[in-house]
């Protein structure tokens, strides 16, 4: 199987790019981002709870964003490869990944990170709030709030697949297709 952990701070890209990806590997896409909205949509008890934390830029606890996770994962029968997008956010989240993957005999093939410079990540997200509709993208507080929240407990994450030399650095400026390209390449040359 081929797992991905797609990986960088709010406005990266990370959406954008697991759509290119899940295309040409035949992946299964998770985006846990996605899944709280759609609960949220949905009305769910989870969305309740997940929105309380999203509206505010925090991140929804690690008990209840693994446990939905692992549903997830759970669902699919004999998939390719799945492709995580915005998961995991926390040591405690990838440790949990490790375990339910190791289980299925499947571990994480690589990280691969989208570096993005902050003053062009608010940018991105200013522009994406007048389409997205995307409450936590209006508000530049919240925004500060979820960069905060990434440099603070999400960035460490790197550090946890480095240490299983599963960690690759991708420039996330430039052209989409061109950063699609160096995914690509970096997938294949692995
Ligand atoms: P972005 O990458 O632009 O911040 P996402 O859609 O990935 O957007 O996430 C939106 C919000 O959903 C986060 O700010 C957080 O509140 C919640 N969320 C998503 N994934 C997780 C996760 N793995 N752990 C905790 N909260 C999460």
């Amino acid at each position: 199987m081929l797992n991905i952990v797609l990986f960088g701070p709010p406005g990266a890209g990370k959406g954008t790019q697991s759509e290119r990806l899940i295309e040409r590997y035949g992946l299964v896409h998770l985006s846990t981002g996605d899944i709280f909205r759609a609960n949220i949509k949905g009305e769910t008890e989870l969305g309740v709870l997940a929105k309380s934390f999203m509206d505010e830029g925090k991140l929804v606890p690690d008990e209840v964003t693994i446990n939905m996770l692992r549903t997830e994962v759970l669902k699919h029968e004999n998939p390719k490869g799945f492709i995580f997008d915005g998961f995991p956010r926390t040591n405690a989240q990838a440790q949990a990944l490790d375990i339910l993957l190791e289980g299925l005999n499947a571990p994480i093939t690589m990280m691969l990170a989208l570096e993005v410079e902050e003053s062009e990540l608010k940018i991105r997200l200013m522009k994406r709030a007048e389409s997205s509709g995307r409450v936590d993208d209006a508000d530049p507080a919240i925004i500060e709030n979820r960069i905060r929240v990434y440099n603070n407990e999400t960035a460490p994450v790197k550090e946890f697949y480095m240490a299983q030399n599963k960690f690759k650095s991708i420039d996330g400026i430039g052209s989409i297709d061109g950063i699609t390209q160096r995914l690509f390449e970096t997938i294949e040359k692995d």
